[in-house]
């Protein structure tokens, strides 16, 4: 018997803010979660003794998050300023990073001429090949990789052109007690609505026709609804058919899935690192290398004695299969030279130490979605209800430039919610 309910696969923020619109028009609703707790991509893990807890996953709120404001004003859930310096170490000793931004007013002027779309690494050759050059394209490439995790040799540079216009590195954000807070609010209110979540339920097939679907999980579960919104991650959905972790549909959808295929899914390591004393600048941000993990930031303006490592995009499968021990050690080894000090000194300083591949999770796959030059109109063509029954969402699938960020997660899922209240 076909059941009245809308399934939501995944419980990230683009599942839960799905699933609480749809609770709140009064539809039965069952979450499918493959992990045995919410949040995906949003992993908090408490910091004994410390109301900032340690962030493995997202950490910032990118300038105008205009629906993330909006469930921190009504969840009651602060949210402040980053503030801090930014710092370029060279050969052990940091300069100021000011230097490293003169390339960008040339580097946009030639962008503003672009009419075709052309990868970023096509771009900077036709542009930027000479050796006066290397510099500036050695800043943009790190730039691109470090932000966007994007591969340079696929993704869009007119996505890029169209984020980087409207990101506003003046205004970023870190949520009080981390983004896991607004989980809980969403969570509670599902809850409070009558949302089921079930946790720990691996979904690898679905059966479906039009006003039905059957989603099977790894156990043998079937779970039957008239709708789902599938918000698994897109580095989920390209495994290929047949292999360990790979989700298949019954019939095919070979458009859907071409689209999955051409859009880019890019790669990040984070390192949390608690010291018992600050060896950085007391008014560091970002410190920015050309080390292995070549990114790090404090938690300014508070005092915390926490520095996270970054490490993002195709130079992630450099490291692919390191354990989280080694993960660490590399880490520490990249810090020595950074600041120019004793790893075995760092070491012994070191309280708490958490490093997270996202790559190799199985549940994500990677860190989040970039347009690539092959189909920039994937995420539209993912968007398209499958004949007003199946519905993706998530991340990678919308439309506006805070791709790839918390604030798109929230977006996609509410415009799910929407689509299959109005039935389109
Ligand atoms: C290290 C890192 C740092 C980031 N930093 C920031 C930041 O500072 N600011 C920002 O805005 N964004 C950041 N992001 C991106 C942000 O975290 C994501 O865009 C957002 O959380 C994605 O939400 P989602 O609901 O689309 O996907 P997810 O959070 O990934 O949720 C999808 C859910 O589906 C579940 N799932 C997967 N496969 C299955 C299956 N087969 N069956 C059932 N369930 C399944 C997963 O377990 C997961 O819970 C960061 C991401 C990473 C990885």
């Amino acid at each position: 018997m076909v059941d009245e309910n809308i399934l939501i696969i995944g419980a990230g923020a683009s599942g839960l803010m799905a699933a609480r619109e749809l609770a709140r028009e009064g539809r039965r609703v069952t979450v499918l979660e493959a992990k045995e707790k919410t949040g995906g991509r949003i992993l908090d893990i408490p910091a004994s003794g410390s109301t900032i807890p340690f962030m493995l996953g997202a950490e910032f709120i990118h300038g105008n998050a205009e629906l993330t404001f909006e469930l921190l004003k009504e969840a009651g859930i602060e949210f402040s300023n980053i503030s801090g310096k930014s710092y370029f170490s060279r050969d052990g000793k940091l300069e100021d990073y000011g230097s490293d931004q003169e390339f960008w007013p040339e580097f946009n002027e030639k962008l503003d001429l672009l009419t075709e779309d052309i990868t970023l690494t096509e771009f900077l050759d036709r542009y930027f090949k000479e050796e006066q050059h290397k510099e500036l394209r050695e800043s943009v490439i790190r730039f691109a990789e470090g932000y966007d995790a994007a591969d340079a040799n696929r993704v869009s540079v007119l996505s890029l052109k169209k984020e980087w216009e409207q990101d506003d590195q003046e205004h970023q954000y870190r949520v009080e007690g981390g983004y896991s807070k607004l989980i809980e609010h969403l969570e509670n209110e599902c809850l409070d609505a009558g949302v089921v979540i079930v946790t720990g339920k691996v979904v690898s097939h679905f059966n479906w026709s039009r006003g039905f679907v059957e989603a099977i999980t790894i156990d043998g579960e079937r779970y039957a609804a008239r709708k789902v919104i599938i918000t698994i991650p897109l580095g989920v959905l390209q495994i290929k058919d047949g292999s360990a972790g790979a989700v298949n549909f019954t019939p095919p959808l070979p458009i859907r899935m071409g689209a999955v295929r051409a859009m880019g899914f890019g790669s990040v390591i984070k390192v949390v690192l608690e010291f018992d004393q600050c060896f950085w600048p007391e008014d560091a941000g970002f410190i920015f290398s050309n080390e292995i993990i070549p990114v790090w930031w404090t938690q300014n303006p508070s005092p915390s004695k926490v520095l996270t490592g970054w490490l993002a995009g195709p130079s992630v499968e450099k490291l692919k299969d390191k354990p989280e021990s080694e993960l660490i050690e590399i880490a520490l080894d990249a810090l020595s030279k950074i600041f120019e000090l004793d790893s075995k000194l760092l070491g012994a300083g070191l309280k708490h130490a958490h490093a997270c591949n996202w790559t190799n999770n199985p549940f994500s796959r990677g860190a989040y979605t970039y347009t690539t030059v092959e189909e920039p109109n994937a995420a539209a063509v993912l968007g398209n209800a499958v004949q007003e029954t199946l519905y993706f969402a998530g991340e990678g699938i919308y439309h506006g430039p805070q791709i790839g960020t918390v604030e798109a997660a929230l977006m996609s899922g509410r415009e799910a919610a929407r689509r299959v209240l109005s039935g389109y």
